[in-house]
């Protein structure tokens, strides 16, 4: 599959920092994994987190070498709640899981992820909406997240 954001992020990644997957193990119970398809290979492999110190979004999902990494600007992404944190993560581990473009779709499959691993209650959304609009604004699109179906645990294709 061609990807062409392939090559860009081979030059970003080499300005990056490699940095080791502890740093995103915020608590002992809130370990934050996902698994994506290696671009070349098409194998599932464990997502690479590295540090992006220069990056002026939070997380970015990337495949430097076709490998699906997420780069993170841990000094801003440590400063957040938890929730907010798991929500960060696995909306960029959406976009790399099943290579999406759709930021409206990355959410909800990243309410989805977090649901399957720490079962989220409507009350644990709202206060993520809440978090997320006070430390980034877009109340609109956070509050897109009330009208996500959880229930149905829609797995897309990877088309
Ligand atoms: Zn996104």
């Amino acid at each position: 599959m061609y990807c062409p954001l392939k090559n860009i992020f081979i030059l970003s990644f080499i300005l990056l920092f490699s940095f080791n997957t502890f740093a995103v193990e915020t608590h002992k119970n809130d370990r934050l994994t996902c698994f994506a398809k290696h671009l070349d290979t098409n194998k599932e492999v464990p997502v690479k987190t590295i540090s992006a110190i220069t990056s002026k979004k939070i997380a970015t999902a990337q495949w430097p070498l076709g490998y699906p990494t997420i780069a993170i600007d841990y000094r801003a992404f440590l400063k957040l709640p938890i929730n907010t944190r798991q929500f960060i993560y696995y909306h960029e581990c959406a976009h790399l899981k099943f290579k999406l473009d759709d930021e409206f779709i990355a959410d909800c499959i990243s309410l989805n992820l977090t649901d399957e691993k720490h079962e989220l209650s409507e009350i644990d959304i709202r206060k993520l909406v809440k978090t997320l609009v006070e430390k980034f604004g877009m109340s609109r699109r956070w509050s897109e997240l009330l009208h996500c179906d959880l229930m149905q645990k829609a797995k897309p294709t990877t088309q």
